[in-house]
């Protein structure tokens, strides 16, 4: 390791949210400024000689020359540099690191672009969303209980080093350097965040937690999936994790040498902590306020809690009592967006103020325009509160005019950058013939038909749904995992509460005339979803990334399997 690698970095948060002011006061020519120095560093590239740009760095110049694009299209040229060629493609400097992004969709992961820029603005995220933070939330010396995992990484055909994006953040010398800044060092060493087996590293994680619970200031992770998901395994192994600390040996569970050796060096016998957490987790109703209970000197709980992790919500407010929960910000391994100043706000209504020197971005109205036509992309200075678009990104890592495919709301602005609100991704999850729904929709379904199911003290513990067309009319079939045993009358309630909360018009009108079947509700045996996690993870997914795919597509075929093995009971709706 380097000397560079061992300085401390310097962390001033006036001075951060100073520069922040500064720059989003100005927005609209900040974005000029930047769309022009990623266009002069990334000018002669192949890809952007194509279009013709000629040296031309304006706005109007770009969005007139270059195509908007997905990732389907660039991957002919992301695919070459993954084969190892390293002449100019995307970027001027050589990619020499690749990102897998989650792809739970397609059920396949998808290569990105990593490079130093973009390390650079993961950092400058981190510390504005901190310094926010810390004015209404201070914290001093102290641990952070991150709940993160590295994934696999392995070599490309080409040799490039290939890992999720947040694995290759975790990686890079200057995340713990910055971690540091931020008074949030990891609780865990290095050998159990990049532990090759997710389960014994996760174990490890909360024993890390627990042997230093007075010091723990904050419980973090990437997605809030991992936060609660945490909690789960805790109240399954909490009896064998006091033993460890009783004895001071770890589990034989743990079958990892290097993280074995790792963990030799923190665990010592401490019978009075494995009774104080024995009674302490015996004197539990339900397990609410666990957390603040394990971990005295928690302030906050903090991860992304919005979009796809909204339904775990409940469940972590559960486990967190009292203590705020603090949602954090938004991006995706094609880059990042916006920030969350304002910490306060509870999940539901977080937003996030968009950083106008990390890319150059663009979006696109969703409200339809008179012909039908899809409207033209505007600037971020030219976007209207109250109004939803689709994200654009041209980005420092060779992406130029990319739909990220998320649907968000301006809800404000900060100075003159927009906040934005994640309302959903834009690709319809459930459509057969006019009907038209989103993972939003399902969603909300979801919550309302979970009503009936918490009356009788059950909860939905996650779900997913699928088109059957095997059928004819076809129908949706929504799965759900819950956490212990309903009558089929409760379950018949919630099929119809189900397909009744679909307020689509196309859906109710199609239903109406049987030109959609019922609804059928699958329940599936407790730990199916585990499953569908440890399949991704095996495709080399990160859990620090997992979003539970809330569709499942025709072609996926290994999660249908484990769906479709799993069902022990099934209901179709009456409500039509
Ligand atoms: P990944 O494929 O793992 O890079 O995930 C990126 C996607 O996660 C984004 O395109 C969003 O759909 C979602 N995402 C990221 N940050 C947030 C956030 N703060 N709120 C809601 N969804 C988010």
């Amino acid at each position: 390791m380097g000397m560079l690698e061992e300085m401390p970095l310097s962390l001033d948060p006036e001075d951060v949210i100073a520069e922040f002011e500064a720059m989003t006061r100005d927005a609209g020519r900040v974005q000029i400024e930047t769309l022009k120095k990623i266009l002069e560093e990334n000018g002669r590239t192949e890809y952007l000689q194509r279009w013709g740009l000629d040296g031309r760095t304006d706005p109007e110049s770009y969005k007139s020359c270059v195509p908007l694009v997905t990732h389907e299209d660039l991957e002919p040229y992301i695919n070459r540099i993954v084969d190892g060629d390293d002449s100019s493609i995307l970027t001027g400097n050589p990619i020499t690191t690749i990102s897998l992004s989650s792809g739970t969709t397609r059920g396949m992961p998808k290569f990105v672009p990593f490079n130093d820029e973009l390390m650079e603005s993961t950092m400058q995220i981190y510390k504005t969303s901190y310094s926010f933070r810390n004015r209404e939330f201070p914290i001093g010396n102290g641990k952070c209980l991150q709940l993160i995992y590295g994934s696999r990484q392995f070599k490309t055909k080409g040799g490039l080093a290939a890992g999720t994006a947040t694995t290759n953040v975790y990686r890079n010398p200057l995340f713990k350097r910055t971690m540091k800044a931020m008074h949030s060092p990891c609780c865990s060493p290095e050998e159990v965040i990049f532990g090759p087996d997710f389960h014994q590293s996760l174990y490890c994680h909360l024993l890390c937690g627990l042997i230093q619970r007075e010091e723990v200031q904050v419980i973090s992770s990437t997605f809030a999936h991992s936060i609660v998901f945490a909690f789960r395994t805790f109240e399954q192994d909490w009896e064998e994790l006091c033993t460890d600390i009783r004895e001071g040996v770890l589990s034989s569970r743990i079958s990892v040498p290097s993280v074995r050796t790792a963990m030799s060096k923190l665990l010592k016998p401490n019978p009075e902590l494995a009774d104080l957490i024995h009674n302490k987790c015996q004197g539990l109703s339900n397990w609410y306020g666990l957390i603040p209970e394990l971990f005295p000197n928690t302030r906050y709980i903090y991860g992304i809690m919005t979009g796809s992790m909204e339904p775990y919500l409940k469940k972590l407010r559960h486990y967190a009592g009292e203590l705020p929960l603090l949602s954090a910000d938004y991006g995706s391994s094609e880059g990042w967006i916006g920030v969350n100043v304002n910490p306060k706000l509870p999940p539901e209504m977080a937003t996030f103020a968009v950083l106008p020197n990390i890319g150059y971005f663009e979006f696109i109205p969703l409200r339809q325009s008179l012909d039908g036509l899809e409207a033209k992309p505007v600037g971020l200075a030219e976007v209207k509160a109250g109004e939803e678009y689709e994200v654009i990104v041209t980005s420092f890592a060779g992406l130029y005019r990319y739909r990220l495919g998320d649907v968000v709301k301006v809800k404000g602005f900060h100075n003159s950058t927009p906040e934005l609100q994640f309302i959903c991704r834009r690709n319809l999850l459930l459509t057969i013939n006019i009907d038209k729904n989103t993972e939003k929709d399902l969603q909300l379904a979801v919550e309302a038909a979970a009503k009936v199911l918490a009356e009788n003290r059950l909860e939905v513990v996650d779900f997913t749904s699928r088109i059957d067309s095997s059928t004819e009319p076809g129908h949706y079939v929504i799965f759900w995992e819950i956490s212990g045993e309903a009558s089929d009358e409760v379950l018949e309630e919630c099929c119809n509460c189900l397909d009744k909360s679909f307020l689509d018009a196309g859906y109710l009108s199609s239903r109406k005339v049987k030109a959609i079947g019922a609804l059928e509700l699958r329940i599936v045996k407790r730990g199916t979803f585990h499953k569908i996690l440890d399949h991704y993870v095996g495709l080399g997914a990160a859990v620090s990334q997992f979003k539970t795919p809330r569709c499942v597509g025709p072609t996926n075929n290994k999660v249908l399997q484990i769906l479709c093995n799993n069902v022990v009971k099934s209901y179709s709706s009456t409500a039509f």
